[in-house]
């Protein structure tokens, strides 16, 4: 599984990366880790820039190894792909994540509130797997939740050059009414007309960008590239979301330029579902 779509640079980190998770001991617990049940969910929001309201949340998997505590996906996810454990491993945060989605649906259903979504990261090797988009198919109907309450988040660069096999269940996935995100969008050195092939509707602006908003005004070419993402996305009926915002000038020159949904810490740290639900709920009341 380790060939999918990931260019020889990235194959080369994931080896790295690999290593040092060795040498820390990791690897020999991490199979067994998703039988143990050590794996739980953090939920971010996203929020909408218009109006501030909560829309949905992204699904951020942890490791709670019993003597290293909590582990970031940056420590083990590489090493996941590496043996094969991010076919289970993701196929389990998008069961958690979909029924979270509903429970917050049947929770929050108030006439001032939206549905919420829930988006949920997607590896190269979960793409080249045969399973997808079954799998997707019944999680979705096992919980009874509509495609529509779902996005699926795939980083620009395990897409570039990407063929047709490639983007087929991404396409049926799309056909069903799940939304692809474009993660990390504008890291990866795609082609710009090159989106028009792809099966998206959300581009998701990488954390480089709301980073360079920071000084207030922001750098003008800084502000053009983002200008010109966001008037490029609209006109192809793509919505923008942004990401890693961290202070209130950042979200007001992103909302200023045209994007349309925003996730960073100015609004919540990662967080148990439960917390997602009080912002949502607390957005709601007039
Ligand atoms: P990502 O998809 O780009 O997720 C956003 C990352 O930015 C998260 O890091 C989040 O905690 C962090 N972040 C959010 N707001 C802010 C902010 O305001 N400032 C800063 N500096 N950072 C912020 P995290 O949770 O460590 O996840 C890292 C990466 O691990 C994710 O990057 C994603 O690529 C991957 N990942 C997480 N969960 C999963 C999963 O279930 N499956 C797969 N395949 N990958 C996952
Ligand atoms: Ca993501
Ligand atoms: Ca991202
Ligand atoms: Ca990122």
């Amino acid at each position: 599984a380790k060939s999918a779509g990931g260019n020889r640079f990235e194959v080369a980190d994931a080896e790295a990366d690999a290593r040092v998770i060795t040498r820390n001991g990791l690897t020999t617990a991490l199979p067994t880790a998703l039988d143990r049940g050590e794996f739980f969910i953090e939920y971010q929001p996203l929020v909408h820039l218009g109006d501030g309201s909560v829309r949905g949340a992204e699904a951020l998997v942890r490791w709670l190894h019993p003597q290293h505590g909590v582990l970031g996906p940056d420590r083990f996810i590489p090493l996941a792909e590496h043996t094969g454990l991010i076919v289970p491993l993701g196929r389990w945060v998008l069961e958690q994540s979909v029924r979270q989605a509903r429970d917050w649906r049947e929770r929050h259903a108030g006439p001032a509130a939206a549905p919420l979504r829930i988006n949920v990261n997607l590896s190269p090797c979960q793409l080249t797997h045969p399973g997808l988009v079954q799998d997707t198919v019944d999680i979705l109907e096992a919980a009874g939740v509509a495609p529509d309450a779902l996005c699926l988040e795939v980083t620009e660069s395990a897409l570039i050059g990407a063929d047709d096999d490639l983007l087929k269940p991404l396409r049926r996935l799309a056909e069903m009414g799940v939304d692809i995100a474009l993660d990390d969008f504008g890291t990866g050195y795609s082609n710009l007309a090159n989106l028009r092939r792809l099966p998206v509707s959300i581009l998701k602006l990488d954390r480089s960008f709301t980073q360079s908003m920071q000084q207030f005004p922001a750098d003008p070419v800084d502000l053009k590239i983002v200008e010109g993402i966001v008037s490029l996305a609209h006109s192809l009926d793509l919505a923008v979301t942004v990401e890693g915002v961290e202070t209130a000038a950042q979200a007001e020159q992103l909302r200023i330029l045209g994007c349309d949904t925003a996730q960073g810490w100015y609004y919540a740290r990662p967080g148990p579902p439960e917390r997602l639900h009080d912002l949502a709920l607390a957005d709601a009341t007039p």
